[in-house]
């Protein structure tokens, strides 16, 4: 076993647990950990400064994961989009394919609810096969994004042998990697795992920061030694009540993360799935934080603020309302809010 599984294995899963550690009453989260597991790493969990502050809302479950009836478990309509067990082939160039049913710490706000966590996930061999020979018989599949749950809790061996089979399938131009463990275990980031990545480039990670707070020197070093690898990486967020809400908040992130050499790439506006509504905003709240960064703060620190729209209908870029025709004429609003005409001519 690496020092990395260690740790992982001395998270805590049980709300029983989590009352050793915070003056809370364990047993109406009980009903909450059944149905959605729950697990804190050593790391995450010393985050915590106080309960409802913006690091507990995100792992600690609440009485009200139960309570959103409204919702779909699968509002994307993945597993209608699944050709295969494990891919998602949404996009004619480029597919999600879930490697992992496991993360390090399970966020409560997690769009795969629905199935990270539960034995029941984990894609067995003759399932990675058959995802394999999908996309090595799909030609327009130039991009692979792995996703889980999280890839990096994979054994490196296991790892380095599924992207060596992607490797060989000429047509996949380049490989995505989306995980969480920077931030939620840092440790799983060593000189082993990078030196194994690196043997697969061009490689993207996209990892997933929601607070500021959340960037420490554990979780800057480990971004710091995937940087070093040559391994590109991104910052895609979700915007999330009561923890990013606020423009200060969210700028103050983008802004942190450059200073580690993490991209922001997407602020995503929660997608409506089951048992995570009370973590949801308005459209217009993600708006105005984006008018509170464009212009404002370096364009590096802007990322675009997308929806995911139900039914596997795709992402959508929104922006606030920069343009206007008057009379024929267009006016361009700056991030001051002042007004100007803009001589619209081509020849
Ligand atoms: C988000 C997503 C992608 C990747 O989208 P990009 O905009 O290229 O980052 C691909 N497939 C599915 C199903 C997705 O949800
Ligand atoms: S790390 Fe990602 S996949 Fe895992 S629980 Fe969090 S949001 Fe879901």
């Amino acid at each position: 076993m690496e020092q990395w599984q260690r740790t992982l294995a001395d998270s805590i899963d049980s709300p029983a647990q989590l009352a050793g550690h915070f003056n809370v009453d364990p047993e109406p989260l009980a009903a909450v950990v059944a149905r959605y597991p729950m697990r804190v790493t050593p790391h995450y969990l010393g985050l915590i400064r106080e309960p409802g502050d913006p690091i507990w809302r995100q792992c600690v479950p609440d009485p009200l994961e139960l309570c959103d009836d409204r919702q779909l478990d699968d509002p994307l309509d993945e597993e209608r989009l699944s050709p295969v067990p494990g891919l998602i082939h949404r996009y004619p160039d480029r597919v999600v394919w879930l490697v992992s049913a496991v993360c390090a710490v399970y966020c409560r706000f997690c769009m795969r609810k629905r199935s990270v966590g539960c034995a029941c996930g984990a894609p067995v061999s003759a399932a990675l096969d058959r995802a394999l020979d999908y996309i090595a018989a799909n030609g327009e599949i130039r991009d692979v994004i792995l996703s889980g749950g999280d890839p990096l809790l994979l054994a490196d061996e296991v790892l380095d042998d599924l992207l060596s089979r992607l490797r060989r399938i000429d047509h996949v131009e380049i490989v995505r990697i989306g995980s969480r463990v920077p931030v939620t275990l840092p440790e799983r980031i060593t000189p082993k795992l990078c030196l194994m990545l690196k043997k697969h480039q061009p490689l993207y990670l996209n990892t997933h920061f929601n607070h500021p707070r959340e960037i420490t020197p554990e979780s800057s070093a480990a971004c710091a030694m995937l940087a070093d690898a040559g391994i590109p990486l991104g910052n895609q967020s979700v915007l999330l009540r009561g923890v990013n809400d606020e423009p200060a908040v969210m700028k103050s992130l983008m802004q942190k993360l450059l200073a580690i050499r993490v991209r922001p790439y997407y602020i995503h506006q929660m997608d409506l799935v089951r048992g995570t509504g009370h973590f949801r905003t308005k459209v217009e709240q993600g708006i105005g934080i984006m008018e509170a960064l464009r212009g404002h703060t370096s364009g590096l620190a802007t990322p675009c603020f997308v929806i995911d729209l139900p039914g596997g209908k795709g992402k959508v870029p929104l922006l606030p309302e920069y343009l206007r025709r008057e009379e024929g004429r267009l006016r361009v609003r700056n991030y001051l809010g002042e007004e100007a005409e803009y001589p619209d001519v081509a020849d």
